[in-house]
C-alpha cells in the first residue's frame, strides 16, 4: 500500500480507506504505469487519477467529453483545496489565457480538457513544454464505435501514447461489456496497461420491473409513496414524451424538468444545473442525459420505456445512489415497448452485423424483464460476475413471481395468429380468442375459425401477458411491412406440434409490499430530525454562498455520520468520513455550532 496515497486520501478527501481496487490503480499510475479501469458508476473512479495527480510532479491532464460539467468538477476540487482548471469552448480568450499561464507556472494539479481541444496542434505543443503528471481519459468507452456515446475525437487520443511516451495514461469507464473493453484497449493502444475490473454489484440499488398499465400514473404513485421530495431521473424513449411527462408531473405538484438533445443549449444547461444544485428535482430525459452526472444523492431512476440493452439499463440505473445510500431502479414495460424497439431495430440502416448484435442485446434485456428469479443475479451474470445467493433486494426476491404452465394458452395464441393469416395485431387476436363479435371479426368472418372463442379461460389482460411473453421470447414478431401484424417464427414449431411446453410468468398485479426503506430521510431517526433539517439548511446556505451544488459541501452520508457521532471539536469532526482538512477549515466551525445547538436530541 502506498503511504503517500493513503495520507492524501485521509487528509484531503477525508476518507478512511480505499475501496478496492483504487489503491492498486493509484499505485500503478504513481509508479508511471498505464491503467485501464472498469468500475461501476459511483465506484470511485475519480480518485484513481486525482490522487496520483497530487502525488506525481507536474499537472494531470483529464480528458473528458463533458464540457458542461467541467466547471462543477473544478469547483468540487477547489472545495477540497486542490488547484484545478479547465480548458474548453465555454472560456473566452482571456480566461483561457489565464488558465494556460497557470499551467506554465506549474500552479495547476489538474487540468480538464475537451478531446477536440486537446488534439489541436497548439494545445499539444503547449503540453510538450510543461511537466505532465499523467493523462486521464475519462468516459473511455467514447472510443467505441458501437456504443451510442461514440466521439470521433476520442479515436485520435492514441497520439498521446506516441507524443508523450513516458507519461502514464489511465483510461476509465463504467461500461463493462467485454467488447467495449477490448475496443478501448486496442484503440487507445493500452496494450502495456494493467487492467482493473471492479465488482459491478450495486447492493444499495433496489431493482424493480413491472408491467405497464398506465405508465404515468404508476410512476406518480411510485414517487409519491416512496420518493416524495427526492431527486430522481425518469428515462423516456422520445423527446416528445420527456416534455409531456415532465409537464404532467409538474401539474401533479412535483418539480420536474425535461432534458433531451433537441432543447436549446441554454435550456439544457439550466435544467441540468437546477437538477445538480437544488434539492428534489426530477429530470425527465432521453438517454442524452446522464453521462458524467456525478450527483451522489439521486434516489431513484425510473424507466417509462424499455432500454435497448442491459448495458444501457445498468448504466442508467447506476446513476442512482452513488453515495451508497438506499436507492430504487424502477421500470415499467409492456408489449408495445417490445414491438416498438424490435421495429426500430429492423428499420435501422445499420450494417447487418451491428443489427445482429443489437438484436441479441435487446433479447437479453427482454430476458431480464421476464425472468422469475433474482434480477441482480442475472444482471451481474451478464457482466460475467457471479452472485452466489439471490440478492434479497429486487422485486422478484421481495415478492417471488409465480409461474404457470402456459403451454396450452401459448398454443391457442399461436394457432390464432396462424388461422387469421398472420395479418393482425394483438387486439384483434385477443378479440378472436375471446369470441367477441366486433366489426373486424364480422368483416373477416373470423367467427367461423376454429380458434374463435377458444380462449375464454383467460381475461384480456392475461392474453396480453401471453402475447408479450411470446414476442419477448421470439416465438412471434411484429412485421413492419404489414402494419405490425404478428407473424410466427421457426421457434414455434415444436410448441405447436406438442413437443415442447412453456412456463409463463404470472404478472404481479398487486403492488409491492410497502417498503419505505428507499427513502433517504427515513434513515434519520425521528428524534434527530431537527438536527438533520438544520444541517441540511446550513449546507444549502453554504452551497448558495459559494455557488456550488450542496453535495460538494458534504454528502448526506457524511451528515448522517455527524448525527450519529455528534462531534464536539475539530479532531472528532475530521474523523468523520468525507471531512478533509480543507472542508474542516471552510465549514467546520459552522457545522460544529449547529451540532452543539442540538445537544440532547
Ligand atoms: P465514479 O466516477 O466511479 O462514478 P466517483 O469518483 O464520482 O464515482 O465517486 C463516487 C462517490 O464515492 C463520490 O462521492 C466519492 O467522493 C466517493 N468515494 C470515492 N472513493 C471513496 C472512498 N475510498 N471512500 C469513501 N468514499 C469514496
Ligand atoms: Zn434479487
Amino acid at each position: 500500500m502506498n503511504k503517500a496515497a493513503l495520507s492524501v486520501l485521509n487528509t484531503v478527501f477525508g476518507y478512511p480507506e480505499f475501496r478496492s481496487p483504487q489503491d492498486e490503480v493509484i499505485d500503478t499510475v504513481i509508479n508511471g504505469g498505464d491503467a485501464l479501469v472498469l468500475m461501476p458508476t459511483g465506484g470511485g473512479k475519480s480518485l484513481c487519477y486525482q490522487i496520483p495527480a497530487l502525488i506525481r510532479p507536474g499537472c494531470a491532464i483529464v480528458i473528458s467529453p463533458l464540457i458542461a460539467l467541467m466547471q462543477d468538477q473544478v469547483n468540487a476540487l477547489t472545495q477540497l483545496g486542490i488547484n484545478a482548471g479547465f480548458l474548453n469552448s465555454t472560456l473566452d480568450n482571456n480566461q483561457a489565457f489565464a488558465v494556460e499561464q497557470a499551467l506554465f507556472q506549474g500552479e495547476l494539479e489538474l487540468l480538464y480538457i475537451a478531446p477536440e481541444r486537446l488534439t489541436q496542434a497548439r494545445t499539444l505543443s503547449m503540453l510538450q513544454q510543461c511537466s505532465i503528471a499523467l493523462f486521464a481519459i475519462d468516459e473511455a468507452h467514447c472510443v467505441s464505435q458501437w456504443g451510442h456515446d461514440f466521439r470521433a475525437d476520442y479515436l485520435e487520443l492514441s497520439l498521446l501514447h506516441q507524443q508523450f511516451p513516458s507519461v502514464p495514461r489511465i483510461a476509465l469507464t463504467a461500461t463493462a461489456d467485454p467488447r467495449t473493453h477490448q475496443e478501448i484497449s486496442e484503440r487507445l493502444q493500452l496494450d502495456q496497461a494493467r487492467h482493473f475490473i471492479a465488482g459491478f454489484d450495486r447492493p444499495n440499488i433496489q431493482y424493480r420491473i413491472n408491467q405497464k398499465h398506465n405508465g404515468r400514473q404508476q410512476l406518480l404513485r411510485f414517487i409519491r409513496s416512496e420518493h416524495e421530495h427526492d431527486a430522481g431521473i425518469v428515462y423516456c424513449l422520445s423527446r416528445k414524451k420527456t416534455e409531456e411527462t415532465a409537464s404532467w408531473l409538474c401539474q401533479q405538484g412535483l418539480q420536474a424538468l425535461p432534458y433531451h438533445a433537441g432543447l436549446a443549449p441554454e435550456m439544457k444547461e439550466q435544467h441540468q444545473n437546477r437538477f445538480l444544485r437544488e434539492d428534489g428535482i426530477i429530470i425527465v430525459a432521453t438517454i442524452a442525459f446522464g453521462m458524467g452526472i456525478d450527483k451522489p444523492d439521486v434516489r431513484f431512476v425510473a424507466h417509462l420505456d424499455l432500454p435497448k440493452s442491459i448495458e444501457s439499463y445498468y448504466q442508467e440505473t447506476g446513476r442512482a445512489g452513488r453515495d451508497g445510500q438506499a436507492a430504487t431502479a424502477w421500470m415499467v414495460y409492456g408489449l408495445q415497448d417490445v414491438i416498438k424497439l424490435k421495429q426500430m431495430l429492423d428499420r435501422s440502416e445499420a450494417p447487418d452485423m451491428q443489427k445482429r448484435i443489437e438484436r441479441q442485446r435487446l433479447d437479453a434485456m427482454l430476458g431480464l424483464c421476464e425472468i422469475t428469479t433474482c434480477r441482480r443475479q442475472t444482471l451481474l451474470g451478464y457482466f460475467n460476475e457471479h452472485l452466489p445467493q439471490p440478492c434479497g433486494n429486487c422485486d422478484t426476491c421481495i415478492t417471488p413471481v409465480q409461474t404457470w404452465d402456459g403451454t396450452e394458452a401459448a398454443r391457442k395464441a399461436l394457432s390464432c395468429v396462424y388461422r387469421t393469416g398472420q395479418r393482425f395485431g394483438v387486439n384483434h387476436l385477443i378479440d378472436v380468442l375471446l369470441g367477441k363479435s366486433t366489426a373486424k371479426v364480422q368483416q373477416f368472418h373470423h367467427q367461423t375459425l376454429s380458434t374463435y372463442a377458444i380462449g375464454s379461460e383467460l381475461e384480456s389482460n392475461q392474453w396480453h401477458s401471453v402475447f408479450r411473453q411470446l414476442v419477448s421470447r421470439g416465438y412471434i414478431y411484429a412485421d413492419m411491412d404489414s402494419f405490425g401484424a404478428f407473424k410466427l417464427t421457426e421457434k414455434c414449431r415444436p410448441l405447436l406440434r406438442g413437443e415442447q411446453s412453456i412456463e409463463l410468468r404470472k404478472d404481479n398485479t398487486e403492488k409491492m409490499k410497502k417498503k419505505k426503506a428507499s427513502k433517504s430521510a427515513a434513515a434519520v431517526p425521528e428524534y434527530a430530525q431537527p438536527l438533520w433539517e438544520a444541517l441540511r439548511a446550513l449546507r444549502k446556505q453554504l452551497a448558495d454562498e459559494h455557488g456550488v451544488p450542496a453535495y460538494t459541501v458534504f454528502h448526506d452520508a457524511t451528515m448522517m455520520e455527524m448525527i450519529t457521532i455528534r462531534p464536539e471539536n475539530r479532531e472528532q469532526l475530521l474523523n468523520i468520513s468525507g471531512v478533509g482538512v480543507s472542508k474542516l477549515d471552510k465549514y467546520g466551525e459552522q457545522f460544529l455550532a449547529v451540532i452543539a445547538q442540538h445537544q440532547g436530541n
